[in-house]
């Protein structure tokens, strides 16, 4: 198939020049056009085998529902079973916009184009290329983003054309879009409107006109507690991903810059290409192959506008090993992070400020936790039990994440303690409770998913008084996991925890 390619002036769309367009719509073919959040690919919304023609072009997984775009409301009440007053109110403030409702749906949409869900995705998009292409076709238009299911959302025809040339029948090009992340969307099918994925309308400006508005955990880090399933399907997919490994530093500036450089230096010695993901005020400071500016921090909206690109230009460039800074601004900073941390795969490193290192000793009690609690969290509180003072005021406990019943030591794990001189008599493994967290506590985890899930878990959890036992110790490795191996290797595993906890020690002695 030839993609007919249509440029057109994205401020005022020749009307002429859009009638083949809506034509092929009409027809049950495809067109790629772009709207104020990224280029669509479009079908007939009706048309079941046009939704199957999307599904088969991005290559996406069928049970991942499409956005149907309207250019009236009462398109609307077409295809929705009913029509909350939430939703007639967020039509009034935010429609056209980048504003996507799930709504239940009636049987006028089929279901090819939901996924097979009983509630539809209508969104009323304000790009005026895409509103003159709705009203003129008069044609609902299933459109999810038109890339390639895995790569990064189009912003550019270019972008489009890269993906699915010779595949659909029509690429719009009105040159780039305006936000570059895409729509909000907001299920109010639920009892509480429910943030599904986060974007430009962010949850403040949805509480402006709906009260209270939750947002879905399974969005905010997918990584951190497997059981929790984000609600929109697509929301579960690895979307967004680089070639290379990515990986996001947070924490303040300088001291990102300084681990970033590090790690990139190491890279560079294993022969890696290397590349980071930078701002105007940060660019210079960077010294890897590749710096890509997002955008620029006293402007939030120029990161979320480039991101996408930036992350297709490392592909190009074929770079191995990619670092990003961390974006948490304030107004679309959570859709901005959303996003770039699936596209990390949730790899994040927190880089920490050496010259304010936490003093162990200052602390009331120490938490050891982990896994099921029998292995290396009393290791770990053993370990450090022997290093502190005989008198030592501090209170070393060790607690496990999942303890569905009390169990007593693993086997190995006291076996190695036992020739270090360590014993746990009547030892049983008890989980972590909030209560324990008290104010002079601190929490230290062996990695950083399971930091993440005592954050999310545990409300007296904060990210001072919860720690990761390597990062601590200022060692980019964290500590192995040597359940199921061999006595060596839990030998191995208790000689790395005593030297971290020694770096810990010392590194907050004056
Ligand atoms: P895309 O068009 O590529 O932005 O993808 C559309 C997004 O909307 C995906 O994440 C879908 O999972 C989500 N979505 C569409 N319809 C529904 C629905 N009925 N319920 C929940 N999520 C939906
Ligand atoms: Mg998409």
């Amino acid at each position: 198939m030839v993609t007919k390619i249509i440029k057109i002036d994205p401020d005022n769309p020749d009307k002429e020049a859009l009638k083949e367009a809506c034509e092929i719509l009409k027809s049950g073919g495809l067109v790629a056009f772009p709207t104020e959040t990224v280029y669509g690919l479009g079908g007939d919304a009706k048309n079941r085998y046009a939704s199957e023609k999307i599904y088969a072009a991005k290559g996406r997984p069928s049970d991942n529902p499409l956005i149907v775009h309207i250019h009236d409301f009462s398109e609307l009440e077409e295809i929705a079973a009913n029509v909350p007053d939430s939703a007639r109110k967020l039509a009034d403030r935010f429609w056209p916009g980048p504003l996507t409702m799930i709504l239940p749906k009636n049987n006028v949409i089929p279901l090819e184009t939901t996924g097979g869900l009983d509630t539809v995705a209508v969104r009323m998009p304000s790009h005026p290329v895409a509103r003159a292409l709705l009203t003129l076709s008069n044609v609902m238009v299933a459109a999810p983003s038109a890339n390639t299911s895995g790569r990064p959302s189009p912003t550019l025809a270019e972008h489009v054309e890269e993906d699915l040339s010779g595949k659909i029948d029509c690429i719009i090009d009105g040159g780039p879009v305006n936000i570059g992340l895409e729509s909000t969307i907001v299920d109010l099918s639920s009892p509480v409107p429910t943030i599904l994925r986060p974007g430009y309308i962010n949850k403040a400006m949805l509480e402006e006109v709906l009260g209270e508005v939750n947002i879905d955990p399974g969005i905010l880090d997918s990584n951190a507690n497997k059981n929790i399933r984000p609600k929109a399907p697509g929301m579960r997919y690895r979307h967004y991903a680089p070639k290379g490994d990515l990986t996001v530093v947070e924490g303040d500036e300088s001291v990102v810059i300084k681990k970033i450089n590090d790690l990139v230096e190491k890279d560079k010695k294993d022969g890696k290409k290397t590349g980071v993901i930078a701002t105007v005020e940060t660019k210079d400071m960077y010294h890897c192959d590749n710096v890509l500016v997002a955008g620029d921090r006293n402007d939030e909206y120029t990161i979320a506008h480039n991101l996408y690109d930036v992350l297709r230009k490392f592909d190009e460039l074929g770079t191995e090993k990619m670092y990003s800074e961390s974006f948490e601004t304030p107004k679309i900073g959570m859709a901005i992070m959303n996003r770039l941390l699936k596209a990390a795969g949730h790899r994040v490193i927190h880089a920490e400020d050496n010259k304010s290192v936490l003093r162990l000793q200052d602390f009331r009690r120490v938490i050891f936790a982990a896994g099921n609690g029998i292995c290396r969290a009393p290791m770990a509180a053993g370990i450090l039990i022997k290093l502190l003072p005989e008198n030592s005021p501090v209170e070393v406990l060790s607690r496990g994440l999942v303890v569905p019943f009390p169990e007593p030591l693993n086997q190995k794990s006291e076996a190695v303690m036992a020739s270090n001189g360590i014993s746990f008599e009547g030892f049983e493994s008890r989980e972590l409770l909030n209560e324990e967290i008290t104010d002079k506590t601190i929490v230290i985890t062996m990695d950083e998913k399971q930091r993440k899930f005592i954050l999310d878990k545990y409300p007296s959890a904060n990210e001072n008084n919860t720690r990761v036992l390597a990062q601590m110790a200022g060692e980019e490795l964290e500590t192995m996991d040597p359940y199921g191996g061999s006595l060596a290797k839990y030998g191995l595993c208790f000689e790395a925890m005593k030297t971290s906890l020694q770096k810990v020690l010392s590194s907050g002695e004056e």
